[in-house]
């Protein structure tokens, strides 16, 4: 097969940046948050990669945990949010899965279950996101009525925080503030930092860890662009031009004739497009760069192909490596163009494809 839309996955860049979270987070230790099929770049070849070193994996759901299984990976895995009906209590603990308690009908199902041995409880305390979690009296009962069963082998307290990226903002404190007052007089082990808190709020590394988008390469700060030195970018989505044309001005290209020649020039159209997983919505003048020189998209994207600009490249060839995202183009300015994040760019890479391990 020889469509050239291709996504080469530096595992090597993936466990370089596992190393920094834990140099950063120095005496926790970090679940690699490998849901989403490691946000696109292949959730079994992440793991293997990091082997012993990975001191347990996040994972969305008994599907991807039990894939990880399967291909022989024995570290801790936690079900980040639990599991989504009691039946998965018995497959959770055959496979020895750690499972988020975030609600009180997962504390009846983990109750009521029948188990040869008992799981450990991550139990999740909403701190300020209101969107899973315990908070005030109810968790105390949650934490109580699991303290007290046989099926509970051990109770880890975390949380989760809604504005870690916003290295200003006072959320992050009143956050972690009120999971203080939430979990007074309960003695257990705390996990609160994504991968924002692991960059940008040392105070909450506490026992573990729970780096996601910062192993793919991206830091999720919005204003603090320190940490992209150091992260090494996991995916290269890349293709190649497959024809050159000289336009004239006036014409329109494409779709909808969104970009209009205003001189004299030359597109180059590239095999890769929205049926790939590049976003549909990229305006003209989302970066990307061909031969490793920058330039640009112009004109709408299509299906299979989109149409870049050769003004600035006057040498470029049929064949030439294009690359839309990776270590020339970090994810974030292409992110940025598209009024998306980079989780969702990697997520969305489509099945036609292929990932390359190197
Ligand atoms: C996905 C997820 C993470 C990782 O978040 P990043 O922003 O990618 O670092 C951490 N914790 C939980 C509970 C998650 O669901």
């Amino acid at each position: 097969m020889t469509r050239p839309a291709h996504a080469i996955i530096d595992t090597q860049a993936f466990v370089a940046n596992y190393r920094y979270a834990k140099s950063l987070a120095k005496g926790a230790r970090a679940l690699a948050v490998i849901k989403a099929n490691g946000y696109g770049h292949g959730a079994v070849p992440l793991a293997r990669a990091l082997g012993d070193e990975a001191d347990g994996f996040g994972v969305a759901c008994c599907e991807e945990a039990l894939e990880l299984r399967e291909s022989g990976i024995d570290q801790r895995i936690v079900l980040l949010e639990g599991v989504f009906e009691p039946g998965e209590i018995d497959l959770a603990a055959r496979h020895s899965l750690t499972i988020v308690v975030h609600s009180p009908h997962q504390v009846d199902w983990l109750l009521d279950a029948r188990l040869t041995h008992p799981l450990p409880v991550w139990l999740k305390v909403d701190s300020g996101m209101h969107r899973l979690g315990f908070s005030g009296d109810t968790l105390h009962e949650a934490y109580h009525r699991l303290r007290s069963s046989d099926k509970v082998a051990s109770i880890l307290l975390m949380s989760h925080f809604a504005r870690a990226d916003e290295t200003g903002a006072a959320a992050t404190g009143v956050q972690q503030s009120r999971f203080e007052q939430n979990v007074a007089g309960i003695d257990a082990a705390h996990s609160l930092a994504n991968s924002a808190a692991i960059l940008a709020w040392p105070d909450t590394h506490r026992d573990w860890v729970r780096p996601g988008i910062m192993l793919y390469g991206s830091s999720p700060l919005a204003d603090d662009r320190s940490h992209d030195e150091v992260l090494q970018a996991a995916m290269h989505l890349r293709s190649e031009l497959i024809a050159i044309r000289e336009l004239d001005a006036g014409d329109a290209i494409g779709y909808g004739g969104r970009y209009v020649c205003r001189e004299p020039t030359r597109v180059g159209v590239v095999a890769i497009g929205y049926a790939d997983g590049y976003p549909r919505h990229a305006p003209d003048g989302t970066p990307l760069a061909v031969n490793g020189h920058a330039t640009q998209l112009i004109g709408r994207v299509s299906m299979d192909m989109i149409t870049v600009d050769l003004g600035p490249l006057p040498d470029a060839r049929v064949g030439d490596p294009v690359e839309l995202w990776g270590t020339q183009v970090p994810a974030n300015a292409v992110a940025g163009h598209c009024g998306t994040i980079a989780y969702e760019l990697f997520t969305r890479v489509t099945r036609r494809v292929h990932l390359h391990y190197r």
